[in-house]
């Protein structure tokens, strides 16, 4: 006897059936983007059809509401307009269950962090003022997000300089690891840039011509970008020169 397998193929409209009113023709893309940025959408998916491509749009607050099930619809016309569909109307009545800390309990965490109270001790005042609620973890993250938005804080800029005037002469040849900083400006936060090598890093690129840059950001903890500059060889391999730490 022979199985047969059967697929059923489902997409979310048929979870819910989907009634789209054809509500309006947008010129160009720029209207487009207008109004599904009023109606309070985000893009969900573009599909290719044989008309075109169809732009698919869904509620922008839709992790905070799941329920909401307002969507928009764009098809492109080879004239360049967009025929929008809706369905469906924004149902903000039930909100998602957040593990995130109430506002009032944050906002006494942001205080403490801003009068200069460390981690550890603002946990066991809000142990003492909430004991039933479970916050350690979350008192960290509040306190250490908080910490970031204060990254120009004089401190730190402090001990960068410091750190970059130490490191500003070429170390010993014996010492071909050691960090040193051949440029450095760190008025603030916002106007930094510190160039980092090391005598073998140099050493490895004195032949090479080719300069290759790329960056990448929001890897340290005030996020400031880091560039990562070097050069490559014939196969393709890559002699990294030296990183700069930019803002
Ligand atoms: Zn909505």
């Amino acid at each position: 006897m022979y199985q047969t397998m059967l697929i059923i193929l489902t997409t979310d409209n048929y979870y819910f059936n989907r009634i789209w009113q054809d509500i309006f023709v947008c010129e160009d893309e720029n209207e487009l983007l207008a109004i599904t940025k009023e109606n309070n959408t985000c893009k969900k998916r573009t599909e290719q059809f044989n008309y075109g491509l169809c732009h698919t749009y869904i509620c922008a607050e839709y992790r905070k509401y799941p329920l909401c099930k307002f969507q928009l619809k764009a098809k492109h016309s080879s004239d360049g307009t967009y025929q929008l569909y809706l369905s469906g109307s924004h149902d903000h009545q039930q909100r998602n269950t957040t593990a995130r800390l109430p506002s009032p309990i944050r906002e006494v965490i942001i205080r403490l962090s801003d009068n200069g109270i460390v981690t550890s001790k603002i946990n066991k005042v809000m142990k003492a003022l909430h004991p039933d609620l479970s916050i350690v973890t979350k008192v960290m993250n509040v306190a250490r997000v908080q910490r970031q938005k204060d990254r120009s804080s004089v401190k730190f800029i402090q001990d960068l300089q410091q750190w970059c005037l130490l490191r500003q002469n070429v170390p010993p040849p014996n010492k071909q690891h050691d960090i040193f900083i051949p440029y450095y400006v760190a008025n603030d936060v916002d106007d930094l840039f510190i160039c980092l090598t090391t005598r073998q890093l140099l050493y490895v690129c004195k032949y090479s011509s080719v300069l290759a840059i790329d960056c990448t950001y929001k890897i340290t903890t005030n996020e400031l970008s880091l560039l990562v500059f070097g050069t490559s060889d014939y196969n393709r391999r890559f002699y990294p020169m030296g990183i700069c730490l930019i803002s």
